[in-house]
């Protein structure tokens, strides 16, 4: 492909990851230094088999420990502090950060990807911050001025560059940068398993077509990877060229509650269908409180699981006759529609997986306050 790189979009775009970030929260509600001591955040302390969810730099590069290693693993010394996740906790403390990101960009530039990651858009701040690069370090002293919290920032014209120069690059040495014209050089070197969007069985299959790196995706055939993968090869073909058309800015008007959703990821193995069952009602009780709480009823309940290990998921919805706020509707018509005999259909498949993502989602499709209960 003959990339005419003076067609594509340039946005500003940074993607920001705080560092360790449930361990670099309990350094500061402990007196830590998030850069210098040892801490490890476990889901259990009291369990050996816990996995741990995060662990400070320094404790990955003396003691080799990462999010997904065993507490069992992890040497008991005076200098290493072990906590409890508090997820809560991490939570405020990531909403706090976004509200700070909107101090130096409107709403709708900013998209939170996760807990500790988002996306911002800096078009047209540049009277205001400065180049990308000096926006990104106002940003950076910003977020360890106020919470004492260390950040990296991947910068690019569009989300797939930001993320993957942030992966690749900013993570080990704090802020980075990369354009269309540097693609080629900083990009295509990467092995497949660093790159954003591509899991262990991606990888494999590519492997076995014969392609390792991001370069070696660019430069097979648009249509070989069409035919293999369908859209998702499209997408990949495109992306290893550094294009990604996703919009930049978000539409605010997703954000005037057309859904309500709530989402977990489980911190240990859930494989008892009891247990699976008790997160889905708890997750139903959650957003139809939030329902209730702006006054607002729905029709259609959406479910979906992610599986650990990249091994894909499912997504299920269902709507019912009458919109509801009613957490016992919610849960009945997940319990005897499709949704529940997906949930035993693929039960069998969830045993020996260690963590799988739970999404709940209900879609609020209707606001009539009659409706309420
Ligand atoms: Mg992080």
């Amino acid at each position: 492909m003959l990339l005419d790189i003076s067609c594509l979009p340039k946005n500003k775009i940074l993607c920001i990851d705080m560092k360790s970030f449930y361990a670099s929260c309990e350094c500061v509600d402990h007196g830590l230094d998030p850069l210098e001591d040892y801490v490890v955040v476990v889901s259990d302390k009291n369990r050996s088999g816990s996995v741990v969810l995060a662990a400070s730099p320094k404790m990955k590069q003396d003691y080799g420990i990462k999010t997904g290693s065993r507490l069992y693993e992890v040497p008991r010394r005076r200098h290493i502090h072990i906590f409890n996740a508090r997820m809560k906790q991490y939570l405020e403390v990531s909403m706090k950060i976004t509200k700070l990101f909107s101090t130096f960009v409107p709403f709708e530039a900013i998209l939170t990807y996760s807990v500790d990651e988002s996306w911002i858009t800096l078009d047209g701040t540049e009277k205001l911050h400065g180049s990308p690069m000096e926006a990104a370090q106002k940003i950076r002293s910003a977020i360890w001025n106020q919470f004492g919290l260390p950040s990296c920032i991947g910068i690019g014209p569009n989300r797939f560059i930001s993320k993957v120069v942030l992966d690749v690059y900013a993570k080990k040495q704090g802020v980075a940068e990369c354009t269309y014209e540097e693609v080629p050089k900083k990009l295509w070197p990467v092995p497949l398993r660093e790159i954003w969007g591509i899991g262990s069985r991606m990888e494999k299959h590519l492997n076995n077509m014969g392609m390792y790196t991001l370069g070696d995706v660019a430069n097979s055939s648009l249509d070989r990877l069409r035919k293999r993968f369908g859209v998702i090869g499209e997408q990949l073909y495109y992306h290893a060229w550094g294009v990604d058309l996703s919009p930049p800015f978000i539409d605010a008007r997703a954000f005037s509650q057309k859904s309500i959703g709530k989402g977990i990821t489980l911190l240990r193995d859930y494989w008892r269908e009891n247990e699976i069952l008790t997160v889905v009602l708890e997750l139903c009780e959650e957003v139809a409180k939030r329902a209730r709480e702006i006054r607002k009823v729905g029709r259609t309940v959406s479910f979906s699981v992610r599986y650990s290990h990249n091994e894909g998921g499912f997504h299920q919805s269902i709507t019912i006759d009458t919109a509801t706020s009613s957490r016992c509707k919610a849960e009945r018509s997940m319990l005897k529609g499709n949704i529940a005999g997906t949930v035993r259909l693929e039960q069998p498949r969830w045993y020996g997986l260690h963590r799988y993502l739970l999404h709940v989602l209900c879609c609020i499709l209707m606001h009539n306050f009659e409706f309420l209960l």
